[in-house]
């Protein structure tokens, strides 16, 4: 199989100033789309939509009007919107469940959940428009939408959330031609994952590895990209409503009863 191509359409990344969606804005840019990187980091999304030939817009996700603002910049400047990467996420120190600060778990959602069901909503009014409706959505979930341990409770909450939103809009907008899939990466060394841990990459990186079922490999935010870009692609023309978890197996085996039974 070839390796997927973007060429000639159109792309939102929200959070592609940093992680994983800068990895996925410049991936895809290299593929052959045109890439908007929407993100409230201005310094860095600027100089990295300047090293990755794609455009900056600011734009904070927890606000809907800055959401339709960019949408609709994005369409009278190219005509179209083709594919919107919601991946703009925050993890928060949260703590236990006991001492859970509403206001906090109210930040997590906002982001996570809220600012993406903005992204989808207004992407799917784009893409469902004449005269070429379809289109795309890939949100960044993680593996905290499919199993409790990995972060904190808000985060675990906000992409289980986000994956329901995944599955109810990608029953509504089929019809329309839309497809809408998540990514759901395991750890990678990103900006925010090491401030979680006040870690740098490489110790990050190493404090994983010899937990990874996936014995000497190491997920990097070019990883999930990659997955991205498929999911984004016409090679996907018939995924939709699919969690694509790029976690080296980690939720799909216990490595307790792995090794119980000698495996
Ligand atoms: P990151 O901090 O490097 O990137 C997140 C980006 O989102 C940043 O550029 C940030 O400025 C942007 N952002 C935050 N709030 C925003 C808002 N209100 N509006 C617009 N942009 C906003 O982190 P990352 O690890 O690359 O995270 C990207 C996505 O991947 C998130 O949704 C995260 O939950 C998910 N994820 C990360 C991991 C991991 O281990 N790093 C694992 C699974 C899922």
């Amino acid at each position: 199989m070839s390796k997927p191509r973007l060429d000639g359409k159109v792309a939102i990344v929200t959070g592609g100033a940093s992680g994983i969606g800068e990895a996925a804005a410049r991936l895809f840019a290299s593929s052959g789309a045109t890439v908007v990187i929407a993100d409230i980091q201005d310094a860095l999304g600027e100089a990295v939509a300047a090293s990755a030939g794609c455009a900056y817009m600011r734009c904070d996700v927890t606000d809907e009007a800055q959401v339709e603002a960019t949408v609709a910049a994005v369409v009278a400047a190219h005509g179209r919107l083709d594919v919107m990467v919601s991946n703009a996420g925050v993890l928060l120190p949260t703590g236990s469940v006991m001492e859970m600060d509403l206001a906090e778990l109210d930040r997590v959602m906002a982001v996570n959940f809220r600012g993406a069901a903005a992204c989808v909503k207004h992407a799917a009014r784009a893409m469902v428009s004449p005269p070429a409706p379809g289109g795309a959505i890939v949100c960044t979930a993680s593996v905290a939408s499919l199993q409790g341990g990995f972060g904190p409770a808000s985060y675990t909450a906000s992409k289980h959330a986000l994956l329901g939103l995944v599955r109810a809009a990608a029953g509504e907008l089929g019809r329309h031609g839309v497809r809408v899939n998540c990514v759901s990466p395991g750890g990678v060394a990103t900006p925010m994952s090491c401030a979680l841990m006040g870690v740098r990459p490489e110790e990050l990186e190493a404090m994983t590895v010899p937990h990874n079922v996936l014995r000497g490999k190491v997920l990097r935010a070019e990883d999930v990209a990659e997955a991205a870009l498929f999911l984004a692609s016409d090679q996907a023309g018939f995924i939709s409503g699919h969690n694509l978890v790029v976690d080296g197996a980690t939720t799909a085996v216990n490595p307790a009863v792995l090794h119980t039974v000698g495996l």
